[in-house]
């Protein structure tokens, strides 16, 4: 019995021998190897992205100035000045419980239109979201990608892909055929794709930086210098959106529905265009004309 036992402990002890100093430096770089094989094939996708945005460069480059004319351009901004004293509510990133019913209500309550750029992956998760929407009268539906990709970080085949898979359902909820890129961040295969479907791009005039100053109730320097924001209203969301509207005169208003601390200053924010003299308009209709390329 006891020559058992310590036979037994023996058989444990070269175990536990041959797992420190053989199986586990195997298993170390076993992992060590996975880990590499993985960063490798990262950068290989990134490389080759560059690598097509480089030749893409070059190809513009050694266009001629008429042949330029005729090529796509990267079309994430509005070109077209807004149109006077009209104002194109938009939110995009939803459906999102809780917050599209809170924005469905202030429309119904002053009686004015907007647009929800909706993402593929939501619409199929809040099908009783999207049945609200299309049930009022003041909302239209754009499409906003299936999974909200920026579109400058993803192959061309995955693009194609976001915007195939998102086609189809939106084509079951929505007649409309607008599209608003994640990030406004568009290739020129992709507004290709969508101009071949007659899906007009959108963009905006106005960014309210909601991501932003929905947080702390200010931005910083950086998100400021990317949003827009006047330094004397980095601390008031409420008076950048005002503000930002008078410069312009009017455009169309980029807002997110998943940020409820800004959401929540909707009312407050309608109430005071309506005051200003402002009217408000929907996208897809006859007006929108003027805000695609
Ligand atoms: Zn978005």
């Amino acid at each position: 019995m006891q020559s058992l036992f310590n036979s037994a402990i023996f058989s444990y002890l070269k175990f536990i021998y041959l797992f420190i100093f053989t199986l586990a430096p195997i298993l170390a770089k076993a992992d060590e190897l996975a880990n590499t094989l993985q960063i490798h094939s990262i950068s290989e996708e990134t490389k080759s992205i560059k690598k097509h945005r480089l030749k893409k460069l070059i190809e513009h480059m050694n266009s001629g100035q008429e042949n330029l004319k005729h090529q796509c351009r990267f079309e994430s901004e509005i070109s077209i000045p807004p149109t006077q004293k009209k104002i194109y509510l938009t939110f995009d990133d939803g459906p999102e419980p809780g917050q599209t019913e809170h924005i469905l209500e202030v429309l119904n309550k002053y009686h004015v239109p907007a647009t929800f750029f909706m993402i593929g992956e939501k619409v199929e998760l809040h099908p009783s979201l999207v049945k609200l929407v299309r049930q009022s009268p003041l909302a239209s539906i754009g499409n906003h990608s299936w999974s909200h990709p920026n579109f400058h970080d993803i192959l061309e085949e995955k693009q194609v892909l976001e915007i195939e898979k998102s086609s189809a359902l939106f084509f079951q909820i929505t007649d409309q055929l607008l599209f608003r890129y994640p990030y406004g961040n568009s290739s020129c295969e992709s507004n290709q794709l969508l101009k071949s479907r007659n899906y007009k791009i959108i963009g905006w005039h106005i960014d309210s930086c909601d991501w932003a100053f929905d947080h702390k109730g200010s931005v910083d320097l950086k998100e400021a210098l990317s949003c827009g924001v006047l330094p004397q209203n980095r601390n008031n969301f409420f008076q950048h959106v005002i503000s930002t509207v008078q410069a312009h005169n009017g455009g169309i208003i980029l807002m997110h529905e998943i940020h409820p601390n800004t959401l929540n200053q909707l009312d407050a924010l309608v109430q005071k265009l309506l005051d200003d003299g402002f009217s408000f308009g929907i996208l897809g209709e006859d007006e929108s004309k003027v805000f695609f390329h």
